[in-house]
């Protein structure tokens, strides 16, 4: 009956498509079998079985005898029976999970063996020695993970055997000391655990089983699957295997290998190897291995056998393959492989590799790297051979290795980068007003903050290094310097920080480039002779992503120095540019008197004074994007943060006033702060609202833009500027927008005699915006999703405030896998993104669809606006590689 639920698979039976239900290690034993490697048979019990066992806090009902038909084969075959007096079965109990989880869950080997077996293996193999290692090893496996003993009471008990005998490895035990092992090994389970050690063979497979099954659910596993994102449901397969043996002599023994170096790529040989040891040894660091090159000598045969396996499995998975290997008195037997892990350079080297090979296409090249790989290869390292000193430890929030003087504020930050000095930025917390000091500083060390923390967030945005949240550290900031478990550091002394650890150091670590930002900068060419490997891999990689990738890519920037950058690591245009940036600094004063203009004549005269300076940024712009659109993006912040604080400012007049020291505008500007203060100013005052109040605003904005373009066209250049509206929720606001832009654009175009061919867009931002697009796209050319602001609005919270409130929890009770800020929230915020996308084209088929924010530049959100059809994604200048990488990976 094919309804009846299948909970056994022999290794013949599966294959390696089947992990969800057989795990990997099962899956990947049952491909080996097939492949007619060497594999010891054994049969796996799936997954299901353990879902329900965990569910229900009982195996299936038809699981016992599933396992008993598939014992009783494995019997026949092997032609012993589990655990039988004079020629036992032995088996191994294997745990196994879809998804690696190394370490989290335990295998015992030697199941079977019993005080009456021990006795049968010793004749059968003709070594007593052997027969009773493999006993006390049973003994010791099985009571620490299945019967919950501690291990250290069998480390001691083995070590003090040792030093009676005045010998320092455990192969110089002799079969005499291990059976008073086995003695002490037995006591300690009765007295620790409260039973006997099982001496029925089945009732120790068994109890291994459900051991394995409830491993699943320890803290250590739960706490890895949370930080690696694996479902809590998946559960594990369990592997019996019959055992072989490398433990029985010289010719035996085990080891580890790999078909390329994991670290490199390159091809060779390369692993341990161990003689006379069993299982764990070889990675235990019991005994010294040797390289596995070694085996050549000891043994000639199954070394040869063991290349020729490997060659067979790399063109067969057509990837690196880690392998556990075993051999018994000469006889090699394949215990286990997958595709081994590597790291983010060799993952790039041997996808080229494996092209040229000819095993891969490009295609496939592109799905064995990832944008997070790339990311890693493109921040400078801390020099891993240099001596530290270690000061404490923080959240990596955005990797990378800065070196700089300590400074306590914005101001100071941004003074001593004036003068030359690198600085690392140490706050509390940041905030919107650190901003400056953050650009300045060379990297960001926050106390305070979790992963989207401002710091984090804005840091990870300019790919600036951060470290937040490293709560050892008491941050005074008005004595400027911070106390670290007893450590004072002051302003001006050098820390180093690691963002990719966390990790903070006093004084400098020197640093290393990195290679892959030196080739896309320019400085390195991968064609070049001394090209290093891993730039040529990038550089082709690239180039696989860049021919198949349907998504365009354009950065975030707002000065001419940004867009040369983001131009060099492949931006094909400016998808933001933020204009507010240019109202700070020196500026902000003239903000400040448009704000507090009281008249149309001061309004004009304060706009008059910005035009000329909002016009040399453009033509700036325009220039170092010569043919490309840069869409500049028109005022959109709340007025106040242009604006000196309240509390200082009311705090400021208030002394004044006690010192009757009047300051006229002083008291005007106190007031404008008054009458512009706003409970929700995110939902207050901003964007589109701005230029429908204040007169003249766009305007100005708008006739700089046109003004550049067209100074540009004049000196022969190709401007292709696009004018974007920010949080517009109604078609109605951006019509009367449009209709002014218009009008401008129109004078300047007969003023200076040219045709300018300006588009007007708008950003979707609001979810007003989103549910009428179709009528919005009546008076806009272009949309730009702008998924920051969206996210806040759908989900109804602002991203300064729920961080230090309530995310944490939320993450830590599985709400989000991961925040909806930084990867798109598909199903909320990714549907109003869908359903405007058809709306908006079905009004204006030729409507240039786009997103700008953190997600532009996000893997996983790439896939998606791909998926639903976008034109093009935007971040900033440090994440364009990452875009074009998985823009390619989405469409290959
Ligand atoms: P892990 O998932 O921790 O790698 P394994 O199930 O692979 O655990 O077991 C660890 C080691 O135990 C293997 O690498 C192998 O050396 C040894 N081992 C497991 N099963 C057998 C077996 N049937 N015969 C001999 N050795 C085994
Ligand atoms: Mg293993
Ligand atoms: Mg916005």
């Amino acid at each position: 009956d094919p309804h009846v639920a299948k909970f056994v698979y022999d290794f013949t039976e599966g294959n390696r498509d089947l992990k969800d239900l057989l795990g990997g290690k099962g899956a990947n034993l049952a491909e080996m079998t097939n492949l007619g490697l060497p594999v010891p048979p054994g049969f796996t019990i799936t997954t299901e079985a353990c879902k329900v066992y965990l569910d229900s806090g009982e195996e299936p009902a038809a699981l016992r005898d599933e396992v008993s038909a598939h014992l009783d084969a494995l019997e026949q075959k092997m032609g012993k029976k589990l655990g039988q007096a004079d020629n036992p079965l032995l088996v191994s109990v294997r745990s196994g999970a879809k998804f690696s989880m190394p370490g989290m869950m335990d295998t015992v080997l030697n199941i079977g063996l019993s005080d009456a077996s021990v006795v049968g293996l010793a004749q059968q193999a003709g070594d007593e020695r052997f027969a009773w290692d493999s006993y006390r090893r049973l003994i010791q496996m099985f009571g620490k993970t299945v019967l919950g003993v501690d291990g250290e009471l069998f480390e001691e008990a083995l070590d003090d055997a040792k030093t009676a005998k005045k010998v320092t490895v455990d192969t110089d035990l002799d079969a005499a000391d291990l059976k008073k092992l086995v003695k002490q090994f037995k006591k300690i389970v009765k007295s620790e655990a409260g039973r006997d050690f099982p001496q029925d063979p089945r009732e120790q497979m068994d109890l291994a089983i459900r051991s394995v099954f409830e491993s699943w659910n320890t803290d250590r596993a739960k706490l890895y699957r949370r930080q690696e994102r694996i479902p809590g449901d998946l559960g594990t397969a369990v592997n019996i295997c019959s055992m072989v043996f490398g433990n029985l002599g010289p010719d035996s023994g085990t080891g580890v290998a790999f078909t390329r170096d994991p670290a490199s790529g390159h091809q060779g040989v390369y692993g341990d190897y161990l003689q006379n040891a069993q299982g764990e040894d070889v990675v235990a660091g019991i005994r010294n291995t040797v390289p596995l090159a070694e085996l050549e000598q000891i043994d000639k045969k199954s070394y040869d056998q063991l290349m020729q396996i490997m060659e067979t499995l790399e063109t067969h998975y057509k990837d690196l393959c880690d392998i556990e290997f075993t051999i018994e008195s000469g006889q090699l037997w394949m215990l286990q492989t997958r595709v081994g892990k590597r790291t983010a350079g060799a993952a790039f080297r041997i996808a080229t590799q494996l092209v040229d090979q000819g095993l891969i296409d490009e295609a496939e090249a592109l799905q064995r790297v990832n944008g997070a790989q790339l990311a890693q290869l493109m921040f400078p390292r801390f020099d891993d051979q240099a001596k530290t000193e270690l000061l404490g430890r923080g959240i990596a929030a955005s990797p990378g290795a800065a070196v700089g003087k300590a400074v306590f504020d914005s101001y100071t930050a941004v003074k001593w980068s004036r003068s030359g000095e690198k600085v690392i930025l140490i706050r509390r917390e940041t905030n919107p007003d650190d901003l400056d000091g953050m650009i300045a500083a060379e990297g960001i060390l926050t106390s305070r903050g979790g992963k989207t923390s401002h710091a984090a967030v804005v840091a990870r945005g300019m790919g600036k290094t951060c470290v937040c949240g490293a709560e050892e550290l008491e941050v005074d900031t008005k004595r400027r310097r911070m106390t670290v478990n007893g450590t004072v550091i002051e302003e001006g002394d050098v820390v180093s920080i690691d963002g990719s650890t966390g990790k903070v150091y006093v004084g400098e670590v020197p640093v290393v480039p990195s290679p892959v930002v030196e080739y896309f900068e320019g400085r390195m060419h991968a064609g070049a002779d001394d090209a290093d490997e891993l730039v040529a891999a990038v550089h082709r990689v690239m180039a696989y992503a860049d021919r198949v990738r349907r998504l365009r890519v354009r950065a975030n920037a707002d000065n001419a120095e940004d867009a040369l950058r983001a131009r060099r690591f492949g931006a094909q245009g400016i998808g933001l540019c933020r204009t507010e940036h240019m109202f700070l600094g020196e500026r902000r004063e003239m903000v400040e008197k448009l704000i507090l203009a009281d008249t149309d004549d001061e309004r004009e005269n304060a706009l008059g004074a910005l035009l000329p300076l909002q016009k040399k940024d453009f033509i700036e712009l325009f220039e170092a994007m010569d043919g490309l659109p840069v869409t500049v993006r028109l005022l959109d912040p709340p007025l106040h943060e242009f604006l000196p604080d309240i509390t200082e400012l009311s705090v400021r007049v208030a002394l004044a006033e006690a010192r009757k020291d009047h300051n006229e505008n002083d008291l005007r500007l106190l007031q404008a702060v008054h009458k512009l203060h706003e409970q929700n100013p995110m939902l207050g005052l901003r964007g589109v609202r701005l230029g429908l109040v204040i007169p003249g605003l766009f305007a100005m904005q708008v006739r700089a833009i046109a003004e550049a373009a067209a100074e540009r066209k004049n000196a022969k250049g190709d401007p292709r500027p696009e004018i974007m509206i920010p949080l517009v929720g109604t078609v109605q606001e951006l019509e009367i927008v449009r209709e002014e832009a218009d009008r401008v654009i129109a004078e300047v175009q007969a003023a200076t005699g040219t045709d300018l061919r300006l588009t007007i867009g708008t950003m979707i931002e609001l979810p007003r915006a989103a549910l009428t697009a179709g009528q919005i796209a009546e008076a806009a050319q272009f949309f730009s999703f702008g998924t920051n602001d969206l996210t806040q609005t759908v989900w109804g919270f602002s991203r300064d405030d729920v961080e230090a409130s309530f995310f944490t929890a939320y993450l830590e009770k599985g709400i989000f896998g991961v925040s909806p800020f930084e990867t798109i929230d598909k199903d909320g915020v990714g549907s109003l993104v869908r359903s405007a996308v058809e709306a908006g084209r079905a009004t204006r088929p030729d409507l240039k669809l786009g997103v700008c924010g953190e997600h532009g530049g996000d893997p996983e959100s790439v896939h998606f606006f791909h998926e639903v059809g976008l034109d093009y994604v935007s971040c900033s200048p440090f994440r364009i590689p990452v875009a074009r990488l998985e823009a390619g990976r989405a469409a290959a």
